[in-house]
């Protein structure tokens, strides 16, 4: 447990990068193996929104990160640290307990509020409005999404004043977490449905992908499983009937648009469709 500490203290630019790349590549070449969907796209097109929200993702990231850093320093230095106070339990529950709760602050209760709060919603709607979901939706996150999600990871910071490197290995795993659930990748059900008892697997997010309600509004976690099991948002929908997008905001092609995906947020409210009880199959 010291070593991957030690290692993220020490972490550098380049090595966060190549964990980053590293993941995104893995899962784009396992989901040509064995996809959950034929899609039939032209990969490297579909990817290119994708790619260029991801980088205004890192780019906001890396231009905040000090605020996050002097959070962590500030809390440690005046023994205001839960962290360092609280979690007097040894070092692999103190990280694991720490991760969680970044996990539920700075993702569930974040995607949560999204979904709730209306302008939100319009934001997020970015990240739904893919009618594919691959390896790249993952950090398909409008400017204004990053700022905010970046704002509640801070105030996950703020509550358990962890040091900077369990920061970074929360913030690593949650990124290949987040690659992994979006990944066009079909596991054995069985495993999946297993998987998902502990952390968020690729059918149990892909179920949040659906383009009408009551789904699109189930399963935020990005992790652990357990936030939405224990908060009653947990749902199950057969992985073959899934279709990708919202109902209301159908068109490929300017979802597909740079330009257009910019502007989503700022045009008037609009939530996707019930779907009629008899397809909400279990
Ligand atoms: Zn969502």
């Amino acid at each position: 447990m010291e070593f991957i500490v030690n290692f993220f203290e020490n972490i550098t630019p380049v090595q966060r990068t190549f964990i980053f790349i590293g993941g995104i590549s893995f899962f784009w070449i396992i989901e040509d193996s064995v996809p959950l969907f034929n899609f039939n796209y032209k990969k490297w097109i579909h990817a290119i929104p994708n790619l260029f929200f991801t980088s205004t993702t890192i780019l906001i990231n890396f231009l905040l990160a000090f605020i996050l850093i002097e959070t962590s320093d500030y809390l440690i230095e005046n023994n205001l640290s839960l962290y360092n106070y609280f979690f007097d339990v040894p070092l692999f529950f103190k990280i694991l307990i720490s991760i969680m709760i970044l996990d539920l602050v700075g993702a569930y209760l974040a995607h949560f509020v999204e979904h709730k709060i209306k302008p939100l919603w319009m934001v997020h709607l970015v990240h739904h409005s893919d009618h594919k979901v691959d390896s790249t939706t993952a950090n398909r996150h409008h400017p204004i999404e990053s700022i905010i999600r970046f704002f509640f990871t801070w105030i996950g910071v703020l509550i358990c004043g962890v040091p900077v490197a369990i920061i970074l290995l929360y913030q690593s795993i949650s990124v290949i977490l987040s690659q992994f659930n979006h990944s066009n990748i079909k596991l054995p059900k069985n495993l999946d449905r297993l998987m998902s008892y502990v952390i968020v697997s690729p059918d149990m997010h892909k179920i949040h992908h659906h383009y009408r309600l009551p789904y699109t509004d189930s399963n935020y976690g990005n992790i652990f499983s357990i936030w939405d099991r224990l908060f009653g948002t947990f749902s199950y929908f057969d992985r073959s009937k899934i279709k990708y997008g919202i109902d209301v905001f159908p068109s490929e092609r300017k979802n597909s648009s740079i330009y257009y995906l910019l502007g989503q947020p700022f045009q008037s409210y609009q939530k996707p469709t019930y779907q009629k009880k008899n397809d909400q199959v279990n």
